[in-house]
């Protein structure tokens, strides 16, 4: 009995895809770790992409969002690229440090909140926005307020936005003019009779970053207020990622 098999390319699925992670394996492979449009986050053996880098025509840096093949192999989690180009080049980014950092930071943070193998639309949109933003020749906002705002906006996107309205152990309501603690692992402000946190925000703070966090908005957020919410926008994708 003839058993057709499938001819390899009609396996390949094409998407696009940011680099997340490159590691070298055995002499000339990389393994990949891509977040990608359509399939969600997924490793890749890129075979022989050491030796030459005529073989994916120079297109495995980060950054870029790429264009890629990928071959789904029996038995294994690793696709195997078969192909990939830059599809939209960011250049002016990586000039520039302080928008490379801004970049870098969001595609750590993608890296935590991209589940294996599902495909995560809103965030994968949110990060491309950041990155075209941070491309941009003109660029009245600093980069590291611009990835605040998305960072705020990102975890609403995955459920995980943080309450800055009320405690939430009690459900009590913050007033607006009142200081409050805030606890990144727990998801929002925890009152004193909660037992509190260890991160206080004044009123005008919690107020902004309340804001920034529903407009995504990088104009609500000064330069301080942007070390802070990054800082606990890394708290809670840690807490919910684990480990990495
Ligand atoms: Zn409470």
């Amino acid at each position: 009995m003839a058993v057709a098999r499938a001819r390899p390319h009609e396996s390949v699925r094409t998407t696009r895809a940011l680099l997340l992670k490159r590691i070298e394996y055995g002499e000339a492979d990389l393994v990949l770790s891509l977040f990608t449009e359509r399939y969600g986050r997924v490793s890749a053996l890129a075979r022989a992409a050491r030796k030459s880098t005529r073989r994916f025509g120079g297109a495995l840096e980060p950054m870029h969002t790429l264009e890629v093949g990928l071959e789904e192999r029996p038995k294994t989690e690793l696709f195997m690229l078969r192909e990939a180009r830059i599809a939209v080049p960011r250049l002016g980014l990586i000039e520039n440090l302080a928008r490379l950092e801004a970049a870098g930071k969001a595609l750590s943070w993608a890296r935590r909140a991209a589940p294996p193998r599902t495909p995560e639309p809103e965030l994968w949109d949110a990060v491309v926005a950041l990155l075209d933003e941070l491309t941009r020749r003109e660029q009245p906002i600093e980069p590291k307020r611009l990835l605040a705002a998305a960072g705020l906006r990102i975890l609403a996107t995955l459920g995980w936005g943080l309450d800055f309205e009320r405690c939430v152990r009690c459900g009590k309501e913050c007033p607006r003019d009142q200081a409050a603690l805030v606890d990144p692992q727990h998801g929002g402000l925890v009152c004193r009779a909660c037992g509190g946190a260890r991160v206080r925000l004044d009123a005008a703070t919690r107020d902004r970053l309340s804001r920034a966090a529903v407009t995504g908005a990088a104009e609500d957020l000064t330069s301080d207020d942007a070390e802070l919410a990054s800082d606990l926008v890394d708290a809670v994708l840690k807490a919910h990622a684990g480990l990495e």
